[in-house]
C-alpha cells in the first residue's frame, strides 16, 4: 500500500505543492507549526532515516537542493530556518516516508524537546 506522501506525489491526495522535480517534491505542511512550514519529500518510497542507503544518495542531494531553492525563493535563506527529520516512535514520527520538515519565517528560538 502507497504512503500518504506517494498518494500526494501520484496526485490521489490534494496538496499545496510548492516545489517539484524528478526526484523530489515538496508541500506546505497540513497542520503548520511556524509561518512557513513546508515538507521536502523524496518520490522513494524510504521509510524512515534509517533505512537509507548508499544507492538514496541521489534522492537525498535533490532533497538538499530543493532545500537551498525553496528557501532562497521564499527569501528566508539569509534570515535563517531549520530542518527537522523525525525518526520512529521516540523521533515522533507520524508519515513513515523519509521527509525533511522546512520550519522558518520567524525567531525559532531553542530546540524544542519537552521532557
Ligand atoms: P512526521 O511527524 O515527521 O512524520 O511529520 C508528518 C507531517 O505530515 C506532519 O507535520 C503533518 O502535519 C503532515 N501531514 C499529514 N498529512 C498531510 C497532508 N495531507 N498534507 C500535508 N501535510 C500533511
Amino acid at each position: 500500500m502507497s504512503t500518504l506522501f506517494t498518494k500526494i506525489i501520484n496526485r490521489v491526495i490534494p496538496a499545496s505543492i510548492v516545489y517539484e522535480t524528478e526526484k523530489v517534491i515538496a508541500f506546505n505542511d497540513i497542520n503548520p507549526q511556524a509561518p512557513i512550514h513546508i515538507l521536502v519529500v523524496p518520490k522513494k518510497e524510504i521509510p524512515t532515516l534509517n533505512d537509507i542507503e548508499a544507492k538514496d544518495c541521489e534522492y537525498l542531494m535533490e532533497m538538499y537542493k530543493a532545500i537551498k531553492e525553496i528557501t532562497r525563493d521564499l527569501k528566508i535563506a539569509e534570515d535563517g530556518y531549520r530542518v527537522i527529520t523525525n525518526c520512529n516512535s521516540h523521533g515522533g514520527q507520524e508519515v513513515f516516508h523519509l521527509h525533511f520538515h522546512i520550519l522558518g519565517g520567524k525567531e525559532l528560538g531553542t530546540m524544542l524537546c519537552s521532557k
